[in-house]
């Protein structure tokens, strides 16, 4: 039978709906694939922890009761990896549930200086804030937000030993937050790694910081959703500045 050519319109249409449909099949395909291979990373990072604290408990139950240093050894390493085992699956908890957001107004320059507040009073270190100006009003999720700040100032402080800095500006129609500080700084080669899930510039010296390379992960995948931006500068030896900005609706 004699096919029914179909108008200029709605071949435009169709044809933009099965454009659209196969955008839909490959988001939904690269998540499926993103999932699978954190799953597959975190699952190898737990295996590293869960290994350890298995060989020394077999050692403690053959030579513990006769060996006090063996017995010192094993329980220190256990006790080790247990904590490490502990923040890996509190950050895993934390990816798993990034949806659920709970937006409301903000002042973010108080929100700021609590957040500093704590660390100062924790760490014995400065973290200083500077605000212009003095009280920004801003839509979004307070925990989440200060999850962010935490993480950022937690690095700054474990990658540096002096002062760190907060500063809040807004420009034109963007609020800008800046963690600064002037530690160890990163290697240009690995600045555009340091947001993947469990890279770690120096993992022998961050397994003794007690990092597990998910921090910066985190802090991108909730700046992603609360429609942010986040990005990083630094220099070896002179210190490591990360941006986080937001548009602000007038
Ligand atoms: P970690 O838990 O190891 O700190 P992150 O995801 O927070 O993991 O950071 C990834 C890596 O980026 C860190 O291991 C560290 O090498 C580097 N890094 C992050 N923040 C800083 C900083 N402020 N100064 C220097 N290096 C940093």
């Amino acid at each position: 039978f004699k096919k029914i050519p179909l108008p200029d319109k709605t071949k435009d249409e169709l044809e933009q709906m099965g454009a659209a449909f196969n955008r839909m099949m490959a988001r939904l395909e690269q998540n499926y694939y993103q999932q699978q291979q954190f799953l597959s990373d975190a699952s190898h990072e737990l295996k590293t922890p869960i290994t350890v604290i298995e060989s020394y408990a077999s050692l403690l139950k053959r030579w513990g009761k006769e060996e006090a240093d063996i017995q010192e050894e094993a329980v220190e390493a256990i006790h080790h990896e247990a904590l490490r085992m502990k923040e890996l699956t509190q950050n895993l908890l934390q990816v798993a549930s990034r949806n659920n957001l709970s937006i409301e107004e903000v002042e973010i320059v108080s929100l700021c200086r609590q957040v500093a507040r704590n660390f100062s009073q924790t760490s014995n270190r400065i973290v200083q804030v500077i605000a212009k100006p003095e009280e920004v009003i801003y839509e979004t999720d307070a925990n989440r937000f200060e999850q962010v700040l935490i993480i950022l100032v937690d690095n700054a402080l474990k990658y540096s030993e002096t002062d760190v800095t907060v500063s809040i500006e807004v420009v034109e129609e963007v609020l800008m937050i800046r963690v600064q500080d002037q530690g160890i700084g990163i290697p240009k080669q690995d600045i555009p790694h340091v947001f993947e899930r469990f890279y770690r510039v120096d993992p022998s010296r961050t397994r003794s910081t007690g990092g597990s390379g998910l921090g910066l992960s985190i802090a991108k995948s909730i700046v992603d959703s609360l429609g942010g931006r986040i990005a990083i500068e630094s220099e070896v030896g002179v210190g490591t500045t990360v941006n986080i900005s937001f548009l602000i609706k007038f």
